[in-house]
C-alpha cells in the first residue's frame, strides 16, 4: 500500500520504512508539502491526529503520523508533549538535550520513558491509534553518533548503551517507535 507519512523528520521516515518495508512510503518531501505542521495539542494523541488530519485534508490518501515524547517522572513528566520545543520554540536537539541534563543535574532519580503515538487514517477515512513505550534512564553525558533527538541520552532498561550507540535495527527492535509500528503492522495484517 502507498502510505503518506506526516513527518518532516528524515530519521523517523527511515525508522518507519525499516520496520514496514512491504509498504511504499511517501514523505512530505516526496509530495511537496513544505509547511510546518502546528502541534497545539495537550497530548501526544491530539498532536498525532492533528498531523494526520492536516495531511489527509490536503491529499486524501492513507496517512500515518507519529508524535513522540520523552517522559521523565522526576521532572513531573517533562519534556513530554513539549519534547520538540523543550529549550524554546527554535530549539534544536542539542539545546533540548543540554536543558534536560541541566534539569537532572541535582536529581538522583533519572528514570525516563519514550512514548510514541501513531495516528492512522485509512483509505476509508477511519481513524486509529497505536502506541509503543520503552523504559530506561537518562545518561550523565550524551553518548553515540546514531539516532536523533534525545537518543544520545537514553539508555533502555537492560542495556548499557544509549540508543545513539546502538545499530538502528537494534533501536527499532526494542524501541518505542518500533513497538508502535509492530502493533500497526499486526493490525494491517489482520484486516
Ligand atoms: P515529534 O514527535 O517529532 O514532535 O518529536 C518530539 C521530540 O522528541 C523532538 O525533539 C524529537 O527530536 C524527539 N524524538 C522523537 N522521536 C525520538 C526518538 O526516537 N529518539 C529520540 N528523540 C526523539
Amino acid at each position: 500500500m502507498e502510505i503518506l507519512l506526516a513527518s518532516h523528520n528524515p530519521h523517523k521516515v527511515a525508522e518507519i520504512a525499516q520496520v514496514l518495508p512491504q509498504h511504499s512510503w511517501l514523505s512530505l518531501h516526496d509530495v511537496g508539502f513544505q509547511a510546518a505542521i502546528a502541534e497545539p495539542g495537550f497530548t501526544l494523541y491530539q498532536n498525532a491526529l492533528i498531523k494526520a488530519e492536516t495531511l489527509y485534508a490536503w491529499r486524501a490518501q492513507p496517512v500515518l503520523a507519529d508524535d513522540t515524547g520523552l517522559i521523565v517522572p522526576a521532572l513531573g513528566g517533562a519534556p513530554g508533549v513539549h519534547s520538540a520545543r523543550y529549550a524554546g520554540e527554535a530549539a534544536d536537539d542539542e539545546a533540548n538535550r543540554a536543558k534536560l541534563l541541566r534539569k537532572l543535574a541535582d536529581q538522583t532519580q533519572r528514570k525516563a520513558y519514550f512514548l510514541t503515538v501513531l495516528a492512522w487514517i485509512d483509505e476509508n477515512g477511519q481513524r486509529y491509534f497505536f502506541n509503543g513505550r520503552v523504559d530506561g534512564a537518562i545518561s550523565e553525558q550524551p553518548r553515540g553518533e546514531g539516532g536523533f533527538g534525545y537518543d544520545p541520552l537514553f539508555i533502555p532498561t537492560g542495556h548499557g548503551e544509549t540508543f545513539a550507540e546502538m545499530a538502528a535495527a537494534t533501536k527499532n527492535a526494542i524501541g518505542h517507535r518500533g513497538r508502535a509500528l509492530q502493533a500497526f503492522r499486526a493490525f494491517l495484517e489482520k484486516k
